[in-house]
């Protein structure tokens, strides 16, 4: 069965836009309705629009997305084109400090969404699957769900998004890019984004006497954040083992008993939160075998982030050399997309020669993280080239060594 032919533009309102929501919609839209086709993803720059002036002095950014592409393309015609305006906030993290005896402790770090820091971190992570579509679809029906205050004594849901895998795989990352991705799909519901990072390691380090006293400030003080209802408010826990382990060092009778306390009152306290509507709880796990918490068996989703797929690393080091050629690092050359190669048939000729080169660059560097693979671009410079702007196929030799020391120091 084919998909219905969905859209999505989410159109980044420049700051110093004087216009409404309403005639950037028009705007973008008449132009929009003058092409064939969009790329999928892709990026367009207020000066893609050249013969168009106003939306270069309006808008900062186009992002386009739809499951139903053919040949790396999506059609206008026949499409329902779903249009998302934002703006997004300038600022950096504020950090919630709260005094423990006579210390300072920054106990939660706070950004107000769409941010600036955010911006295309979803497009940026490559997964196979639909693992980033499925995720944000559970985001967006819960929401739904509690919108609509569907009884959960009848139909269960929690709020709760758990990513596992090996460290270096994204999953913090991910869950910034969700949260800011919800924000922005659905900004006629809320108009705009929370998003608190909880520091447990701070929380739970040697504090345990004063712990259950900062966890009651900082939920009183997200509880206020709430009471905001055209705000989406994400919570985010990294790491939650360290949650694991303060209750497991407590049984070893390590560690005083006020470690449960402190565990067990943020338990609590998520569990109330996650009883308002405008709430999204998200945690990551370092842990692959199963962590067994009485909080995670509550998470809804649980999805594994691991490492990078052949296609996943090629579209990592694309978007690291097209970011080398912007920044006129790297001699500006033509570099294949992976549908692009697929459509070329994989044959090697001038237009692709190094491209397949960067696909077996992809295959030597499987077993590498994500977090691993964003390096390989610096070290190879760092380690291999000149100050002169390298052109793209010395640069790929280069980077084979680089790859080739990685592996060896492990
Ligand atoms: P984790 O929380 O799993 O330790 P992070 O979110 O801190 O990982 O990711 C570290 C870096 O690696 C980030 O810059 C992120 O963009 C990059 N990264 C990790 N996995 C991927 C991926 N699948 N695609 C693109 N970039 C990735």
């Amino acid at each position: 069965m084919k998909e219905e032919n969905v859209l999505h533009v989410e159109i980044c309102q420049r700051v110093d836009s004087t216009w409404s929501r309403e005639t950037i919609e028009e705007t973008v839209s008449t132009e929009f309705k003058t092409w064939k086709e969009v790329s999928l993803d892709i990026i367009l720059h207020g000066k893609d629009f050249l013969n168009n002036i106003a939306i270069q002095n309006h808008v900062e950014s186009i992002i386009c997305s739809s499951n139903y592409i053919e040949k790396g393309k999506v059609k206008i015609e026949g499409a329902t084109i779903k249009y998302y305006i934002y703006r997004l906030t300038q600022e950096g993290a504020a950090t919630e400090t709260m005094n423990s005896n006579s210390d300072e402790l920054s106990v939660a770090s706070h950004w107000l969404l769409p941010a600036q820091e955010f911006h295309y971190m979803w497009e940026n992570l490559y997964y196979d699957c639909d693992i980033k579509n499925n995720l944000l679809h559970f985001v967006e029906t819960t929401m739904l769900f509690s919108s609509l205050a569907v009884n959960s004594n009848i139909i269960s849901w929690n709020k709760v998004v758990l990513l596992h895998g090996p460290p270096g795989t994204g999953k913090t990352s991910m869950c910034k890019a969700l949260a800011q991705k919800a924000v922005i799909r659905m900004i006629d519901r809320f108009t705009h984004g929370k998003f608190i990072e909880i520091n447990s390691h701070s929380l739970f380090s040697k504090w345990f006497s004063e712990s259950g006293k900062l966890v009651m400030k900082l939920f009183d003080e997200i509880k206020s954040l709430v009471q905001d209802e055209s705000a989406l408010v994400c919570i985010l826990i990294d790491e939650v083992e360290s949650l694991a382990h303060a209750r497991k060092s407590c049984n070893n009778g390590t560690e005083p008993s006020d470690s449960i306390r402190v565990v067990n009152a943020l338990l609590t306290q998520l569990d109330q939160i996650k009883r308002y509507p405008n709430v999204l709880i998200l945690t990551t796990s370092n842990m692959t075998e199963a962590i067994d918490l009485a909080f995670i068996d509550r998470a809804d989703i649980k999805q594994y982030l691991g490492y990078p797929s052949e296609v996943a690393i090629y579209n990592i080091y694309h978007s690291c050399l097209k970011e080398l050629m912007r920044t006129e690092i790297l001699k500006r050359e033509e570099i294949c997309d992976i549908s692009q190669l697929k459509l070329f048939g994989y044959t090697e000729d001038s237009n692709t020669k190094n491209s397949l080169k960067l696909l077996e660059l992809s295959r030597v560097s499987e077993g590498l993280t994500g977090r691993t693979l964003r390096k390989i671009p610096f070290l190879t410079h760092a380690l291999h080239l000149s100050t002169d702007k390298s052109t793209l196929s010395k640069f790929l030799k280069a980077m084979h060594s680089a790859i080739l020391k990685v592996q060896q120091e492990g």
